[in-house]
């Protein structure tokens, strides 16, 4: 079969590749639409210790069923979307449904052979029947969708009619955006550098877009007044975007952080301790958020349309190296064989 495979820091190929078989349990899937996660761009780039090459990458996406391994418990031709996720299922995490903190989970697209091709091979218990009528390429928003879900959900859990800041208009934090508009934020504010990304929030109708390159803190308080917003999401993760969480948010709010930027940061950890903000991680999404994404995208509160755009699996190459350079106008590729 041919596949998008990664063989080295910033080279990928479209090539020949083994056709893979399911075993007992799986699922061979033929891959529909498969979406470029900005993991997928730090992996290919070299700047991720789990992706190791060569690895066909791809964890966000959707097909119909192939084949089916014995126990597998799906027919062929069958639409799912797949959580990428799995776990270990005994461990006291897993018990709390919190698979995604599991010591022992693995990632389809990470740990193993990913979408970027035209046939994948899952666990059966990762694939999730597409309600009908849901596009192939709405269900690929299933993942990123579920991720920001999750985070905007845990951030307002005590704020219901929270102002809410979204610092970052990539994908998963204009996905953020929808999720706190969905869940009845009173003003919603996304900040980038980006104008593309800007004009992209402000044209979907899910926040006010704010410049990061002018002082986005006088600018939230002339809109919103001095005290700061309820909850700042952070969906980029570097010094001046926790400087600016930390910043923007209000005496008791909340601060979630959900982008993987840098790790080691300077914060006002005694303002958050006089302050009692909440400072608050995300990390993917419990099955729960899974179904609750696909549910959203499903009654269409969520949509691709707009601001993804679709290519051929087949130029990703192309679509990989136009992303990193900053080069690539749209907040996401998703990609189609
Ligand atoms: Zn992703
Ligand atoms: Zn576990």
């Amino acid at each position: 079969m041919k596949a998008l495979l990664w063989t080295a820091p910033e080279r990928i190929e479209w090539t020949d590749v083994p056709m893979p078989a399911p075993a007992d349990g799986e699922l061979l899937i033929k891959v529909h639409t498969v979406g470029v996660c900005g993991s997928d761009l730090e992996g290919y780039l070299g700047h991720n210790s789990l992706r190791k090459p060569p690895l066909l990458m791809g964890h966000e996406f959707s097909g119909t069923v192939e084949q089916v391994g014995s126990g597998g418990g799906f027919a062929p031709g069958q639409r799912v979307v797949v959580n990428p996720l799995s776990s270990c299922g005994r461990c006291r995490l897993c018990a709390q449904g919190l698979r995604q903190l599991c010591d022992r989970r693995c990632l389809i697209g990470i740990h193993r052979a990913g979408a970027y091709a035209e046939y994948v091979v899952v666990p059966s218990d990762n694939a999730v029947a597409l309600p009908d009528g849901l596009p192939f390429e709405t269900a690929a928003l299933t993942e990123p969708l579920a991720c920001s879900f999750r985070a905007a959900r845990r951030a307002m859990a005590g704020h219901a009619l929270a102002d809410v800041a979204v610092v970052g208009a990539g994908a998963i934090g204009l996905l953020a955006a929808y999720s706190a508009r969905i869940m009845g934020a009173s003003a919603i504010y996304v900040i980038d550098v980006n104008e593309a990304r800007l004009r992209t929030a402000e044209r979907l109708g899910i926040g006010v877009p704010i410049d990061a390159r002018g002082d986005v803190e006088r600018e939230v308080k002339r809109l919103r007044g001095e005290s700061g917003v309820d909850v700042v999401i952070d969906a980029a993760g570097f010094q001046p975007t926790r400087t600016l969480a930390a910043s923007l948010v209000r005496t008791g709010g909340v601060i979630m952080n959900v982008g993987l930027g840098i790790d080691d940061t300077s914060v006002p950890i005694n303002r958050f301790i006089r302050s009692e903000v909440d400072v608050k991680g995300s990390f993917c999404y419990a099955d729960s958020d899974f179904q609750d994404a696909l549910r959203l995208l499903a009654d269409s509160k969520v949509s691709e349309r707009g601001w993804t755009e679709l290519r051929p699996l087949s130029a990703g190459a192309d679509a990989f190296r136009e992303l990193v350079s900053g080069r690539c106008p749209s907040g996401k590729i998703l990609l189609q064989s």
